[in-house]
């Protein structure tokens, strides 16, 4: 390279980190690049550009009519960027033949005049993460989501027929779906997974995959990939792969359990080995925080008619607003983990939730509970699920929210929860699950036509 290419590239303006995504690029003959994105309902959104248009998307962005994106803005005022963060660069393996290669940039979306856009998901976790940044703390985030794979019929269509009859940790023959799952794995890793485990979980065809915990924006971004790779790999071996929380009635749903810690300069600021849990004062706040403004947040954590089927005892779901270290049936498990490890889980959030919303309005619990010195009172030991209402109220355990409308009221009653999500993010998500709410009231479901048609 001469001297006057040198500065050429440096005029460009491109950051080392972009520089090194054109090299890879390059390296990896990669011909399209999807340049990624979600809406307020999590789905996500590509728009594909030939290579030699990710300089350009760089350096200046790339335009789109954000008129058309569910929760984005109206129509006359429907210009939009995409920014992609180049720390964000992945070859997708299953769009790879040898030859050529596809790969994904995350993107930001940003106003007209350069301003980030308050109703982009993404911007939304960084602003909560920035005020935790402001409070010292960094946020870290070990997901477990859980999924289905089911059969399609002769048409291509997904059923509800599990594709294999496994059980907790079972393991091959019975669990056909090790296969796919393995698959699935090997895909992940090649796209800089780190996958800690991987186990058929309680029900028929359901699955679980660990991966790495990391800082809260990277694992939303790894959400947001795990379940493009999940089903990209399931449609590849003719299955279909559902995050929907409850799939099947009378038997277990699909969480996302999330591990939560914070860490300061000094290291993991939930730690404190003096404590019979092994959990710092910051910790019990935060968790205070998370407790105190579950119900409003379920809304975004638990964000579809559906997951409210989740949400009911019998079935390792949480239910009821407590914590504890045994107990499943709580909202907030405390695993036996200390030092660099110690964090608590909370149990609620199922795999439809937009991972950047509901991770924002957690940790934004929590924070408020940092600053109000909240108190998560004591664990409880017993099982929740067998206590009576009376029982309940003397140990001051609240529920959670039994329907999507429920959740959206207390989500309206809840100011915390709202400013995480901003003024453009709350106004468009009510809108549009309130919309779906009306709409799953005013259809009379096959449930009922079995139990009254006759009888009425
Ligand atoms: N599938 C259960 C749920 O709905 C969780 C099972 C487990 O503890 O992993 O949350
Ligand atoms: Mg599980």
């Amino acid at each position: 390279m001469t001297d006057g290419q040198m500065e050429a590239g440096d005029e460009s303006g491109l950051t080392e980190a972009e520089r090194d995504v054109l090299d890879e690029i390059e390296a990896e003959n990669v011909d399209f690049v999807r340049l990624q994105f979600t809406d307020i309902t999590g789905t996500v959104k590509n728009v594909s550009v030939p290579a030699s248009q990710v300089e350009k998307a760089f350096d200046e962005g790339i335009w789109f009519d954000g008129s058309s994106i569910e929760g984005f803005v109206r129509i006359q005022e429907s210009d939009m960027r995409l920014e992609p963060d180049p720390e964000t660069f992945q070859i997708l393996p299953w769009r790879s033949n040898g030859e050529t290669a596809s790969a994904r940039l995350i993107c930001d979306v940003v106003n007209t005049d350069g301003t980030p856009f308050e109703g982009g998901p993404r911007q939304v976790l960084k602003s909560v993460l920035a005020e935790a940044e402001e409070m010292g703390y960094s946020v870290s985030i070990g997901p477990e989501p859980e999924f289905f794979l089911f059969e399609k019929d002769e048409d291509g269509n997904a059923t509800t027929e599990p594709h294999d009859a496994g059980g907790y940790f079972d393991l091959a023959p019975k669990d056909l779906a090790s296969d796919v799952r393995r698959e699935i794995i090997f895909t992940l890793e090649q796209m800089g997974f780190e996958i800690e485990a991987s186990h058929h979980e309680v029900a028929e065809g359901q699955h679980e995959i660990n991966f790495k915990y990391d800082d809260a924006l990277g694992t939303a971004d790894n959400i947001a990939t795990f379940r493009a790779v999940v089903r990209a790999v399931a449609e590849q071996n003719d299955l279909h792969a559902t995050f929907m929380p409850k799939p099947i009635g009378e038997i277990n749903g699909s969480g996302m359990h999330s591990h939560i810690s914070l860490f300061d300069e000094d290291g993991n600021a939930f730690a404190d080995e003096d404590d019979e849990f092994n959990l710092s004062e910051t910790a019990y706040k935060f968790m205070g925080g998370v407790l105190n403004h579950a119900q409003a947040f379920t809304a975004v954590t638990n964000p579809t008619v559906n997951s409210y089927k989740r949400l009911v005892p019998g079935y390792e779901a949480p239910v009821y607003v407590a914590w504890s270290d045994v107990n499943r049936s709580a909202l907030i498990r405390v695993p036996d983990a200390a030092g660099a490890s110690s964090r608590f889980e909370i149990r609620s959030p199922d795999p439809s939730c937009n991972p950047y919303l509901a991770l924002a309005a957690v940790i934004k619990a929590g924070l408020a509970g940092i600053e109000n010195d909240a108190d998560p009172g004591e664990p409880v030991r017993e099982d929740i699920y067998e206590f009576d209402e009376a029982k309940r109220d003397e140990y001051g355990i609240t529920t959670l929210p039994g329907s999507l409308g429920q959740a959206l009221d207390e989500l309206e009653d809840d100011p915390v929860i709202e400013a995480a999500l901003g003024d453009h993010v709350t106004e468009k998500f009510l809108q549009a699950k309130r919309t779906d709410f009306a709409d799953y009231k005013a259809h009379v479901s096959s449930w009922e036509k079995e139990k009254y048609l006759e009888k009425f």
